[in-house]
């Protein structure tokens, strides 16, 4: 079974209330909007700009809307998602291909958008296929790195589904190495995850990797 969810990576604010709704954590700790108004005030002052003049009037607040909607996963618990499912008899592939996200990369608070490939061996156990994005979502809301991302969502499957093989790959392009930096576009950054029967038997990776990259040219 392999689905394609390739919607836009980047959640809208109105989707943000819904999902918060959904899965809160208990974390005492609000998003201090006006708190991050100040230091984008800071920051603008400390570049040399004028945050008085009239086109930065408004940014400090527009930027902490937008950091409270980048990193609105720190409030969320993607295991939420992961509390329903059905018995069926499948322990087959369950794959679900090029969910696309954005994270920000908590060395430079600097985007990396690409794709996420899950995959699990369901023993005895399925879960409804857009709840693997939804998972991808809440963990990419974070200050993250890929490598922590990878593992982070592939730990949440073992422990939560039970399932005999977890296998996930992600691909993504971060811009703190195209845009600054060693200024290299194009380059892509693939980590994965290998667990169970993924990791031990060969014959089964293959057939996700397959799976997964079989139709690209
Ligand atoms: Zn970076």
């Amino acid at each position: 079974m392999v689905e394609s969810d390739s919607d836009d990576p980047c959640i809208r604010m109105e989707d943000l209330g819904k999902l918060k709704g959904e899965a809160m954590l208990a974390d005492p700790r609000p998003m201090d909007l006006p708190r991050i108004e100040r230091a984008v005030r800071e920051i603008l002052s400390a570049v040399g700009e004028d945050p008085d003049r009239e086109g930065l009037l408004e940014t400090p607040a527009r930027v902490a809307r937008m950091y409270a909607e980048m990193f609105a996963g720190l409030h969320l618990d993607p295991r939420e998602h992961l509390q329903k499912v059905f018995t069926e008899q499948y322990d087959e592939v369950v794959l679900v291909k090029d969910i696309s996200f954005c994270s920000m990369c908590e060395h430079h608070l600097l985007p990396f958008i690409g794709h996420a490939h899950l995959a699990y061996v369901p023993s005895g156990k399925v879960l409804g296929l857009s709840k693997l994005a939804r998972v991808v979502e809440v963990v990419a809301r974070r200050p993250q790195v890929q490598e922590r991302m990878t593992e982070e969502i592939a730990g949440l499957l073992v422990s939560e589904l039970g399932a005999k093989g977890v296998a996930v790959v992600v691909e993504a392009s971060h811009s703190c190495m195209t845009i600054r930096g060693v200024r290299k576009p194009g380059s892509m950054c693939v980590t994965s995850s290998m667990k169970g029967l993924f990791r031990s038997n060969l014959s089964t990776r293959a057939e996700v990797m397959q799976l997964i990259y079989g139709g690209r040219r």
